[in-house]
């Protein structure tokens, strides 16, 4: 997504010499790889989209995977971007030597740029788990970001490890679908149930037929977003109100043993809220069984919990998250004078102002350390990202400056006004989650989005340390 992002962006100003390095056979990123069953994304589509590719197609008010990765790589032809992206490429060194940037890809060939911008993503690493047995078991396994679509599940017994985002998805599409399925919950979840209504014939026409119509619905989805998710980050009255809102959706949860299984013992929203269809429906059935003893081991036949108990299944899907820390690393960075990523992060991962690390000269990442995420819109996200890169790369274009990296000083008072902030939030009120890295460090942005846009919109010139073209 963000890879397309800044692709469209640099061939719609003019800019034609770049290519996308892509290690797969096919585009899409998250959307490509995630293809489980009841995938679909918890952002309104209206304000998933970019905003200078609107799609009036959009068939719910949250799409579902299949559809958003399909619009992704439509933008990625319509653009032409598609024809700059090397495929089968997995770029395993990036080394700074003679002024420019040299990438090196797994086969060992080599070509040389005047910027590397990192679009990796950040749930991208499927993180297994670590369960004594796990290669003994004799039926179908797989991790939720590798769906093996040539294992039948209707009729079928499916255990299910994790009960995340993606996890409460595939319990709510497989509920009634498979003979039984188990879900192994290590930790509950807060849920927010939530309808997911299709777009008539009439709002599509009305897309379709008015540019301005979709701008409008793009940005009033935005200022929907915008007018409460900062309020919530924060103790106060708006919060307070959320967090009531959220406990009551427990209610739906008629048997009170069952209730108390999946009451979770954080604050709402200290984990990213799972926005669910059908979750808590789903799990009341005769045909899912919640499992909150923790598991044991996995056998050949199933899935053993500490009480002793065997769960015998024939399909094992491990839903268990991503490792959301590794940034675009395995690729090895090393900048001038031998100064690597690697090094530059020994403490954990930190970037100016999400897009820039001290020493590493012109070079940038999307959805950095500290990058907004949470329950917002990525691709907004991207595009602010992208015009701070953009703005950069004309700077370089027109001559002013040869280049350019943020200073260590810019770098650590940005930190401190993060670690500042961050006390105040809700992440920070005592649960784990993919969002705490080293040291117990939330990675994500403790400002509201409009506050993000305003922090990328200029460039601080005395934030950055530059040279001038000889
Ligand atoms: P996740 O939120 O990290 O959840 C992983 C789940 O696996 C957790 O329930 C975790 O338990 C469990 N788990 C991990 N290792 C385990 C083990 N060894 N034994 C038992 N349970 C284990 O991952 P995710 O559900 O894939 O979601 C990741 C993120 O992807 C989401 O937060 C969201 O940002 C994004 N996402 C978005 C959408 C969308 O609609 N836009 C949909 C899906 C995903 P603990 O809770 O105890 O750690």
């Amino acid at each position: 997504m963000s890879g397309i992002c800044l692709g469209a962006l640099l061939l719609k100003g003019g800019i034609r010499d770049f290519t996308v390095y892509e290690k797969a056979p096919a585009a899409g990123g998250t959307w490509r790889d995630n293809t489980y069953p009841g995938i679909a994304c918890d952002v309104p589509s209206r304000f998933y989209q970019y905003t200078f590719a609107p799609n009036p197609e959009w068939s719910r008010s949250m799409a579902p995977g299949a559809e958003i990765n399909a619009y992704f790589t439509k933008v990625a032809r319509d653009t032409g971007v598609h024809d700059r992206i090397r495929f089968g490429a997995e770029v395993s060194d990036i080394n700074w030597l003679d002024g420019q940037w040299s990438v090196t890809t797994a086969d060992g060939t080599s070509e040389t740029y005047d910027f590397v911008v990192s679009a990796t993503g950040i749930l991208h690493h499927p993180r297994y788990p670590d369960l004594d047995g796990l290669d003994t078991f004799g039926g179908a396994m797989f991790h939720s970001a590798r769906w093996d679509h040539s294992v039948p599940l209707d009729g079928q017994r499916i255990a299910i490890v994790g009960t995340g985002s993606t996890g409460a998805q595939i319990v709510s599409d497989l509920a009634g679908r498979a003979e039984e399925l188990v879900v192994f919950q290590r930790t509950p979840h807060w849920v927010m149930q939530l309808r997911n209504p299709e777009f008539s014939r009439v709002t599509r026409w009305l897309h379709r037929r008015s540019a301005a119509y979709d701008t409008l619905t793009y940005h009033g989805s935005r200022l929907f977003i915008e007018s409460f998710s900062p309020a919530l980050l924060h103790p106060g009255r708006a919060r307070r109100f959320a967090t009531w809102l959220i406990r009551r959706q427990l209610n739906k949860i008629e048997d009170p043993v069952l209730r108390k299984q999946l009451t979770p013992d954080f604050e709402p929203m200290c984990r990213r809220l799972i926005i669910s269809t059908g979750y808590y429906d789903a799990v009341q059935r005769d045909d899912v069984q919640i499992v909150a003893s923790p598991i044991d081991r996995v056998e050949p036949d199933g899935v053993r919990t500490t009480d002793g108990v065997l769960h015998e299944c024939d399909v094992l899907v491990l839903a268990t998250g991503f490792d959301s820390h590794a940034y675009l690393r395995p690729t090895a960075v090393t900048g001038p004078s031998g100064h690597t990523l690697d090094k530059a992060w020994a403490g954990g991962p930190r970037a100016y102002r999400t897009v820039a690390v001290p020493g590493l000269p012109n070079f940038f990442m999307f959805m950095g350390p500290n990058s907004p995420v949470g329950n917002y819109s990525l691709v907004a996200i991207a595009e602010a990202q992208a015009g701070f890169m953009l703005a950069w790369i004309e700077r370089w274009q027109r001559g002013d400056v040869d280049t350019m990296a943020p200073s260590a000083e810019a770098t650590d008072a940005f930190y401190r006004d993060v670690d500042a902030a961050m006390p105040d939030t809700v992440w920070a009120t005592g649960c784990t989650s993919w969002y705490v890295g080293q040291g117990g460090r939330v990675e994500l942005y403790p400002w509201a989005p409009k506050q993000f846009r305003a922090m990328l919109a200029k460039i601080e010139d005395e934030d950055f340390e530059t040279t001038a073209r000889s």
